[in-house]
């Protein structure tokens, strides 16, 4: 049962006329599917809820059409037709006691429209600031627009009632809502009664705050989310002028919703931030209030939400990612299960699903996303099948997650790993700079397979297909990974690389091997996500002159999906490494390599001792080939099926690698679905012609 110890974190609290029952409190975050997907937006919200958590928020939601923020798909409430999808939303979200709380996001200098085709609206005329940096301005709000806007929300705040929410979260952070465009001097340069003076800046915010609680707050609580710092300076909402801003209107919301500054800020990588990495910009807010504080700061660790709490810096543990990874991360605390969290690695794959508007996929939490449409859930595994015996050739994140699954479902599983340790790939990467938090993939996967008597572990096993065939077991999964190619071959050469001289090359797996360069080393990143960032500042700690090149126009191109890109420059910046962008490696030469312009095919040299290959990864299908090859030996050696998974099937983030050790743990023994489409979607009902 619960060590008394967390008690606090399951007392009841007070969010204006309403109750949580606990602190634990799921802010608003995105998830990939919004008003595409309402039906697997919503059940994974009612997972949630199932998991204990005391408040569950919909991520943002369009409130009107004159401020919409396509491509990014959210939630919308722009008429009553929207109504059933959200509300199917909230009836999830309150199966299980806990509060359903909606945010409203009027997205002003942040919408472009693209959809709706309105003029965007904002406090002042200024170019719209997006991810894409669309050619598209705002015209300013005038004094009947800002009446209009109003209304708006009072419409918006009554069809969230009708839908069943018992809360509203204005939102003023991450640039994205218009109460903090409002706020800020840098957005608001206005000269009337809403402009200049602090004051004058709160008085939208005041007024519709006082036009929702008229309309609606009587039964439901309005929270404000505003952003801790907007991390642009003096001319910004900086963190004292946050504080005055409560302190002026500490009664305004029924709680205060306290998020960093921008998304990058806020949901920062493990990479770069800890845990609880905005306690100093929160500290000391509470003091300014009557009302009830929440924060967030990827809070995995219980001992540090009950320090939050006793030390008075939060009221409600705020958890966006945490409660992705582990929707059950309450119930495991009140059950006195802290081992089995399965803690967020602070990869910020989750948010890939918002900014490539694909389904959200979650590293650790293979089944997110996925509770509608595929029918899982993260904490049961459907019956086993009538098979027994099931053998995992790998113990990466695919094959650890394959045999979780089954052991889960009651099969009998071994695991064989050539290596002395398990983890595959995550036992080397998380020894990278920055990754040790990805470690728990393998940390989890490993301790739940330890508390199972039905899984057998064995290292230092190198499976040849003769031992295999040897063995006698009715499934097979290889899950044998890849390795970096030495070749070069990725996007700019589709063959090998031309290469004159004897320049020394290596990969990612020579350096995680120990088999670093020395002296003046060129990383040529042609993968374009973490690795070849992360090559390069290893190297550069080491001591080595570091050029990394890539024919992207960014460093870590890809990272910008996971919010990590400017903060990779920084790093890399600050550690001496000179970026070359736009700019390829046409070919190694004895002393240096030839570059080329991504554009002009403009030749250069750079001169240099060694250079890192980061380009593709070659699939390790050799004992699996051979398996297929000898097929018709399978049913002497009593092998019913043979199946190739994660990186030996085709190489990806790790996530893909869980996703699918886990979808091949659920379909064992399961029915052949022939053609059809292995999952539930939504298709737009036509309207009448
Ligand atoms: P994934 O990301 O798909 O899980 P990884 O590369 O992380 O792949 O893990 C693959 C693991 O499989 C590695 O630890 C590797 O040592 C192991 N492996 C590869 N070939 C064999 C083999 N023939 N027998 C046993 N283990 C193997
Ligand atoms: Fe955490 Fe990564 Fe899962 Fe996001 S994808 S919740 S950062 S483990």
């Amino acid at each position: 049962m619960r060590d008394p110890r967390y008690d606090i974190l399951f007392e009841p609290v007070r969010i204006g006329p309403l109750t949580a029952k606990n602190r634990f409190y799921q802010v608003p975050h995105c998830n990939g599917g919004g008003y595409r997907d309402p039906s697997a937006a919503a059940e994974m919200r009612g997972v949630k809820a199932e998991g204990g958590w005391g408040v569950i928020f919909t991520e943002q939601t369009e409130m009107h059409h004159t401020s919409e923020i396509t491509p990014f798909i959210e939630l919308r409430l722009w008429e009553d037709q929207d109504i059933p999808s959200i509300a199917r939303m909230a009836e999830r979200m309150k199966t299980h006691g806990a509060l359903a709380g909606i945010q409203l996001a009027y997205s002003g200098i942040n919408g472009p429209n693209m959809y709706t085709k309105e003029v965007p609206l904002a406090p002042s005329a200024l170019p719209i600031r997006t991810f894409t940096n669309d050619p598209v301005q705002a015209r300013a709000l005038d004094r009947r627009d800002i009446a209009d806007l109003r209304r708006w929300f009072v419409n918006a705040a009554r069809r969230c009632r009708t839908a069943g929410f018992d809360l509203i979260c204005l939102y003023g952070a991450h640039g994205f809502g218009i109460f903090q465009h409002f706020l800020s001097r840098a957005t608001n340069q206005r000269s009337d009664e809403y402009g200049g003076s602090l004051e004058n800046r709160s008085r939208f915010v005041r007024e519709v705050v006082a036009d929702i609680r008229d309309a609606v707050g009587d039964t439901m609580a309005i929270t404000l989310r505003v952003s801790l710092d907007e991390t642009i300076g003096d001319l910004g909402f900086s963190n004292a002028e946050v504080r005055d801003f409560v302190a002026l209107n500490a009664d305004l919301p029924d709680l205060w919703d306290l998020a960093h500054g921008t998304w990058e800020d806020c949901s920062g990588p493990s990479r770069f931030k800890e845990e609880a990495a905005q306690e100093a910009l929160v500290k000391g807010i509470r003091d300014l209030t009557g009302k009830p504080v929440v924060g967030v700061g990827r809070f995995t660790s219980p001992d540090t939400m009950v320090r939050m709490v006793r030390q008075g810096v939060l009221d409600f543990v705020g958890c966006a990612r945490p409660s992705i990874a582990d929707p059950f991360l309450p119930l495991k605390v009140e059950e006195g299960r802290i081992e089995d969290i399965r803690e967020c690695i602070g990869c910020n794959i989750c948010v890939t699903g918002d900014m490539i508007q694909g389904m959200g996929r979650c590293t650790q939490n293979p089944t997110w996303m996925e509770e509608w449409r595929r029918g899982w859930h993260p904490e049961r595994m459907n019956p086993k099948g009538p098979s027994e015996r099931v053998l995992i050739v790998g113990s990466g994140p695919a094959g650890l997650e394959a045999a979780l699954g089954l052991a889960r479902r009651g099969y009998e599983v071994a695991v064989a790993e050539a290596r002395e340790s398990f983890g595959g790939r995550v036992a080397r990467e998380r020894l990278l700079p920055g990754l040790s938090a990805w470690g728990r993939v393998a940390d989890y996967r490993l301790y739940q397979l330890g508390q199972l008597g039905n899984v057998s572990l064995y290292p230092a096993s190198p499976l040849t297909a003769d031992d295999i065939l040897g063995f006698g077991f009715e499934h097979v999964c290889l899950a044998t990974g890849s390795h970096w190619r030495a070749d070069g071959v990725a996007r700019q050469h589709v063959v090998q690389i031309p290469r004159e001289g004897a320049l020394p090359v290596f990969t990612p797996d020579d350096v995680m091997d120990g088999r670093l360069p020395t002296g003046t080393v060129v990383v040529y990143d042609d993968d374009h996500y973490y690795m070849g960032g992360v090559i390069a500042e290893l190297l550069a700690a080491r001591g080595c002159n570091v050029t990394l090149v890539t024919p992207a126009p960014y460093v870590s191109d890809w990272s910008r999906n996971t919010l990590e890109q400017g903060a990779v420059h920084r790093r890399l910046a600050a550690a001496g490494v000179a970026i070359v962008l736009n700019t390829g490696v046409a070919a190694l030469q004895a002393d240096g390599v030839e570059t080329n312009c991504a554009y002009t095919d403009a030749r250069g040299r750079i001169t240099c001792d060694a250079v890192v290959l980061v380009a593709s990864r070659r699939s390790e299908t050799a004992v699996h080939d051979e398996l297929r090859a000898r097929a018709d030996e399978w049913a002497d050696a009593g092998l019913r099926s043979l199946a190739l998974i994660g990186d030996a099937a085709a190489p990806a983030p790790i996530a893909w690698a869980t996703f699918a050790g886990h979808r091949y743990a659920r379909d064992l023994d399961g029915p052949d679905r022939g053609d059809a489409l292995p999952f539930r979607r939504e298709v737009t009902a036509l309207a009448p012609a």
